[in-house]
């Protein structure tokens, strides 16, 4: 049996580890936006071991964009996103963010799956479904990978906004991925859900999956922007951080989670953000990643990411499944 949603991420008491050092600070995309203390993993840290309630950061957790950028640097090892979803998770949502999420995460009916016995499964974002000749792409390169015909968008929104999820739905959800030995997952948070709900699966990112393939990787170029994950990325640091700078090393091309700058597009927004109730700041986030750089086109391994890059560049916008077509330029 799986563990209950609400105990994936329990509530770390190691904030009181902070030093303060801030650290955390350079890597965070809110505080590079907004410079204030009070929204960073250091301020909540800090009002944390100062005697603070969840309800007093209730606007600073709900200002986090769950990207993890902090936990890698941060030498204390705090398990900082867990504290933000531990946080939001002891608040009970507003109306107003109630039923935004709600309507974000309307589902159609539940799908049987093709193959319930597949042991290779692919678990798209709701945005790759929605584009089926880059989704059959996919899997194509992939080896003919099953598609798993429930995404799970409404169970990683509400853990997200940390509304409760229903055993039964979890366990709807999971059932047929016990099934499999090896799962490619597209959204990064729920990927971080699956590895503890389901510890005996080879669990992988879609991005990771598909830019291993040589196909794929001899159609980067070094003009490319490459948008990694974030999420999925700062998941499984130590290990993509070689992974990645090897990919970096052999097609040249810029990333947006680099050590200088990090710009990250939809795949990790704020909470108002991402029920819609904030705008959005992915012209900043573009800018400020393309600066002084001589990019000629955006690969993306998150289509959200790619839908919210597209709308603010001119600059061409390829999933990095369509790097097997060479139509795009
Ligand atoms: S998870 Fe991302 S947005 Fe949240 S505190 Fe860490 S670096 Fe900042
Ligand atoms: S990096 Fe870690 S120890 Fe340093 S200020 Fe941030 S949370 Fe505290």
């Amino acid at each position: 049996m799986p563990a209950p949603a609400a105990t994936v991420m329990q509530a770390p008491a190691d904030f009181a580890a902070c030093s303060g050092c801030g650290l955390c600070l350079l890597v965070c995309p809110v505080w590079r936006r907004t410079h204030d203390l009070g929204l960073s993993p250091l301020g909540r840290a800090k009002a944390l071991q100062y005697g603070a309630g969840a309800a007093e950061l209730a606007a600073s957790s709900a200002s986090c964009t769950l990207c993890a950028a902090c936990e890698p640097v941060c030498p204390e090892e705090i398990a900082l996103l867990a504290l933000s979803l531990e946080l939001r998770r002891r608040v009970p949502l507003t109306a107003e963010a109630q039923a935004a999420l709600a309507r974000a995460g309307e589902l159609p009916a539940p799908v049987p799956l093709a193959q319930a016995s597949a042991a290779a499964l692919l678990l798209p974002e709701r945005a790759l479904r929605q584009r089926p000749q880059t989704l059959a792409r996919a899997r194509a390169l992939l080896g003919g990978i099953s598609v798993c015909a429930d995404e799970g968008a409404d169970i990683a929104l509400a853990l997200e906004a940390g509304a409760p999820v229903a055993t039964a739905r979890l366990e709807r959800f999971l059932q047929p991925l016990r099934r499999a030995e090896s799962l490619v997952a597209a959204d990064g948070l729920l990927l971080r859900h699956l590895r503890h709900w389901l510890p005996r699966a080879n669990l992988v990112s879609l991005g990771e999956a598909l830019s291993r393939l040589p196909a794929l990787r001899r159609g980067l170029r070094a003009s490319d922007l490459y948008v990694i994950e974030a999420r999925a990325y700062h998941a499984d640091y130590q290990r993509l951080v070689k992974y990645y700078d090897g990919l970096r090393a052999a097609a040249g091309c810029a990333f947006n989670l680099d050590l200088q700058r990090i710009a990250i597009p939809a795949s990790a927004r704020s909470l108002a953000q991402r029920l819609g109730l904030a705008p959005v700041d992915d012209q900043v986030q573009l800018n400020w990643i393309l600066q002084g750089r001589a990019v000629t086109r955006i690969v993306v391994e998150s289509l959200e990411d790619g839908a919210a890059f597209a709308q603010v560049s001119k600059l061409p916008v390829v999933h990095l499944a369509d790097l097997a077509d060479d139509t795009h330029s």
